[in-house]
């Protein structure tokens, strides 16, 4: 058995980047390992939480005790999330959703002419956006900032806009990487800096976070 000593929580964790399809063999994504999402889906299932991830296309294997849902596109991870959060106390959006998809993808593969290639391409939904816009009473939402400028006060745009709980800076070294430096900012908190640490270090603080800020806002959704 987990060595915990809170009540366990029933957490949804996104991870990884999405892929958006421009033919059947061709896609637009975004630069993401899925090493962060992964890495707090192990510490919150370690500490004794209920953990549902939904993936993008990543080279990760399944946490031990972690159930996983595997997703391919945005639209596919807003449906899998729209589908879930209802069920789960706290969303922990670590992925690197792409921003854009082809508006007409092509349905068979596109053969290469000389002329240019002119792709029009509309936004995606905003997963993180969505979900905390549906959050009830008792669910926490926390997200995550990839910035290389700015950083903070981008960061800080993005919990006011988005309606989060807590957001986690972070920089562009973290891709791909096993360590990485994060600064945490809670709703109505300060700034704090993480010593740069190894993700599952930086993961197990984040999960003590999630506890703290998930106790106070009780009751819990059933
Ligand atoms: O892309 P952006 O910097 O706005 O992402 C910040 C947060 O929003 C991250 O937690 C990311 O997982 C989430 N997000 C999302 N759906 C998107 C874009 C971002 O859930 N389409």
């Amino acid at each position: 058995m987990p060595a915990r000593s809170v009540a366990p929580l029933r957490i949804l964790i996104t991870a990884g980047p999405t892929r958006e399809y421009i033919d059947p063999v061709r896609y637009i994504s975004n630069d993401s390992s899925g090493k962060m999402g992964f890495a707090i889906a192990t510490a919150a299932a370690k500490a004794g939480h209920i953990v549902t991830i939904i993936a993008g296309p990543v080279a990760l294997s399944t946490p031990p005790g972690v159930r996983r849902i595997d997703v391919i596109s945005a639209a596919d991870m807003l449906r899998a999330c729209q589908r879930e959060w209802r069920r789960h106390d706290v969303l922990i959006a670590s992925a690197a959703v792409a921003d854009y998809t082809p508006a007409t993808p092509f349905r068979t593969k596109k053969k290469k002419t000389a002329a240019d290639l002119v792709l029009r391409l509309k936004s995606t939904p905003d997963i993180l956006a969505t979900l905390s816009a549906a959050k009830k009473p008792g669910q926490t939402v926390i997200g995550f900032a990839l910035e290389d400028r700015n950083v903070r006060k981008n960061a800080e745009g993005k919990l006011a806009k988005k309606g989060l709980d807590a957001i986690v800076l972070n920089r562009p070294t973290a891709i791909g990487a096993d360590h990485s430096q994060i600064e945490i900012l809670v709703r109505g908190e300060a700034w704090r800096t993480l010593a740069p640490a190894d993700k599952s270090r930086h993961a197990a603080k984040l999960v003590r976070l999630v506890q703290r800020i998930s106790a106070a806002r009780r009751p819990r959704v059933r």
